[in-house]
């Protein structure tokens, strides 16, 4: 049916309202930071999309842009911006990639300095808030204001910073940075200082970027001819107490993530990484459970919240800190018996985002809104240095921000997280003049947790499972056993499923029923992405999974979905799991299930196992790989995809070449050539990697 004049008239219209409704709705009259990190919803708040506009309106000459997944990108470049205020005056601020546009980039006038903070996301690409960014600037011929062409140098002017995040255990290392700097490089900008590469395989990602940060610094010193003075600190952040308020008035927000979900009406909005579904749980139980492991299976039902997966996606849940951690730090900053006072807490200057809705209280900060468990950082201990509560804890903690060697000694090593840190550097005494701005600016914002769903969507559409093991470290001489935040938070919503009345693991003491006990029942915050790494959609396709532990979470589906589909009388190729564990009789996950899914299969499926200390000799699934060099050759051949999933750092890398030394041997060919081919089924998509 042909849309006529009118109706497209009163679409348009209603289209015009409901945005104006939304915005009204995510940034309230008088709270314009309800929501943060909603990149092109900065249009919708009113803001330009003009870098310059932004920054002349702002009267700021720097601008660190991030591109970030995790939050670590958008730490370091909002890190980097206060020390350019507080070391050398300048006159900075932090710029979210998909908030905007870039053509104009040729005009960007000469005194202004634009900075490139770029994390690297799985295979080599952009994170999400960096695509267009990427795609332009890395583009053939990117069209600039004044329509120079690549040759003319259109970025001649543009002085630029660098620095990248990545992973040296995927093959694309740093690539986001090494691109980018190459395509401004091509382009004619002028680089302040090396591009930085933070390694976070290797464990020295802050180390990396510390040192990095010192020689850009005395490059800009010497390029611009910039003057260091004294540090100030200035906060970022006003903190305003309202006695008008408690916690118990309508409008304040006790760990609510946006007012939609502050008025019960969570569904006013589509979920999504914005937004999150309070979902109910189906059922929990433990896989395994020995004297220092245990692994959850959780179904959780996405019924009525219009999410929707496919097999292979991801769901990801919003944690929760664990209350014994919430009070250690609300006690050591000397504010435990205001912990429920309402405060506001607004940007001290426009730039800034309060990455979470106000008013609201320090707990309900403290619980949902910063990662206060996380690895401290040691620029931010020096920054705390000031706010010591006697001399000897100011030289000890000076010390601790200084000497990297005695960090990793008495801080890193220990796993301790920011308020074990300052109960050992001065135990028994409180640092209440450490300004709150100061705890917000140098802890970053919780993250959602991801997790590989282990359920076919074609077997159950609306429910989602995952598969985790449950975080539990004891450090090595250490004083405490490192829990996970959320691997414990989502066991403690188990316990509770299976009836313990308070369930406190390890004396974590979550708050389950979430603000305003809207997360009452047994409910957790979730929501879904989705992935690449997915079934052929031909199922006579052969496959061949590498997923040991609960790498094994996906292919659970894949196996699921495949065993549903042959009993519906489809045909189904050959599909062979590799699965690895500790012990047969310990962690083998799912071993009754595979039986089912075996009679379902027939001879299509196998399952080869690799159990590490079952034997005399470590086995793992690279060596079964290798057993069953023939076969796995063969199905190659016959166009199987091949998947891998689970740990990134040594397993992934180690199927890899295992594969790359298969093909060689089968096929006479050298090791190189075998290499050659793997890399050929990667850039097919016949190779694919869901690695954590
Ligand atoms: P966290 O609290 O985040 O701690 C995680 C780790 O960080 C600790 O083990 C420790 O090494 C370090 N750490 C934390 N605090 C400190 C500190 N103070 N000092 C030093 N080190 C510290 N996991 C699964 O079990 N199953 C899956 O299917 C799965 N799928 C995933 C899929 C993707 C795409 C990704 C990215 C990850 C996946 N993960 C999966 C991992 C999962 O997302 C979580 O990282 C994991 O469950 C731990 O979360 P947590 O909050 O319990 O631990």
């Amino acid at each position: 049916m042909a849309l006529d004049l009118l109706d497209i008239l009163v679409l348009v219209g209603l289209v015009l309202g409901s945005a104006y409704f939304f915005r009204e709705k995510l940034f309230g009259k008088s709270d314009k930071t309800a929501i943060t990190g909603l990149g092109k919803n900065a249009a919708k708040a009113g803001k330009t999309r003009n870098i310059i506009e932004r920054m002349q309106q702002s009267d700021k000459n720097v601008m660190w842009f991030y591109g970030s997944q995790t939050g670590t990108a958008e730490d370091y470049a909002s890190r980097l911006s206060k020390e350019a205020g507080a070391r050398f005056g300048l006159k900075s601020m932090t710029g979210d990639l998909e908030e905007y546009d870039f053509e104009n980039l040729d005009e960007v006038p000469e005194d202004t300095v634009l900075a490139f903070v770029l994390a690297t996301y799985g295979e080599g690409e952009p994170t999400d808030n960096a695509v267009e960014f990427y795609e332009f600037i890395t583009g053939d011929e990117p069209m600039f204001s004044k329509g120079e062409s690549v040759e003319e140098k259109p970025l001649r002017n543009l002085k630029y910073i660098a620095f990248g995040l990545g992973n040296n255990t995927y093959e694309h290392y740093n690539s986001m940075v090494r691109r980018v700097d190459a395509a401004l490089q091509k382009l004619g900008a002028t680089r302040i200082g090396t591009a930085g590469e933070g390694d976070d395989g290797a464990g020295t990602m802050e180390e990396d970027f510390l040192s990095w940060k010192e020689t850009m610094w005395e490059a800009y010193k010497n390029d611009v001819g910039l003057e260091e003075r004294e540090a100030v600190y200035e906060p970022a952040f006003q903190i305003k107490e309202r006695e008008d308020l408690t916690p118990e008035s309508d409008s304040v927000y006790l760990g609510e993530p946006n007012s939609f979900h502050l008025e019960g009406n969570a569904k006013g909005l589509p979920f999504n990484a914005h937004n999150p579904f309070i979902a109910p749980i189906d059922s929990s139980k433990e896989l395994f459970t020995t004297k220092d492991r245990n692994c959850l299976h959780m179904e959780i039902n996405l019924k009525g919240s219009n999410l929707s997966y496919t097999t292979g996606d991801h769901v990801a849940v919003w944690p929760t800190n664990p209350g014994r951690e919430v009070l250690r730090l609300l006690t050591v900053l000397g504010i435990a018996e205001k912990k429920d006072t309402v405060i506001n807490v607004s940007p001290a200057d426009s730039t800034a985002k309060v990455p979470f809705p106000t008013p609201t209280t320090y707990d309900a900060i403290l619980r949902y809104h910063i990662e206060i468990c996380a690895p401290v950082s040691r620029q931010f201990l020096a920054q705390l240095a000031p706010f010591a509560p006697s001399d000897e804890a100011k030289a000890k903690i000076e010390l601790l921000g200084s000497d990297k060697d005695e960090f990793h000694k008495q801080v890193a090593n220990q796993y301790f997280n920011i308020a074990q840190t300052l109960e050992a550097v001065a135990p028994g005494q409180i640092w209440k003049n450490i300004p709150f701005s100061l705890i917000l600016e140098g802890l970053t914002k919780i993250q959602p947790r991801y997790y590989s769903i282990s359920s076919s969507s074609h077997v159950q559409k609306d429910v989602v499972a995952i598969t985790a093991v449950v975080e539990s470290i004891t450090v090595p001489g250490g004083t405490h056993v490192l829990k996970g935040v959320t691997t414990n938070y989502l066991l403690a919503l188990k316990q509770k499923q299976h009836g313990e009345e308070d369930p406190e693991p390890n004396g974590l003491n979550y708050n389950l029923t979430g603000p305003r006990n809207r997360y009452d029942g047994v409910h957790v915050p979730v929501h879904i992405r989705h992935s690449n790494f997915k079934l052929p959609t031909d199922p006579t396709k052969p496959i061949i999974m590498i997923g040991p532990g609960t790498g094994v979470a996906p292919f659970r589906a894949f196996v699921q979905e495949r065993a549903a589909l042959a009993q519906e009388g489809q045909e189904v190729g050959k599909t062979i799991l590799f699965f690895g564990c500790r012990k047969e009789s310990e962690d083998f996950l799912y071993a009754d299930e595979w039986k089912q899914y075996q009679e379902a299969l027939g001879d299509n499926f196998k399952l080869i196992t690799a159990f590490s200390r079952d034997g005399p000799k470590k086995v793992y699934v690279q060596h079964r790989l290798e057993e069953h060099a023939a076969e796995v050759d063969e199905l190659l051949k016959k166009g199987a995809y091949f998947y891998v999933c689970g740990d990134a750092a040594h397993m992934a890398r180690e199927v890899n070449t295992a594969l790359g030394r298969i093909v060689a041997e089968q096929r006479g060919l050298t090791i190189q050539q075998g290499d050659e081919i793997v890399k050929r089924l990667r850039s097919s998509n016949l190779y694919q990697e869901d690695v954590w």
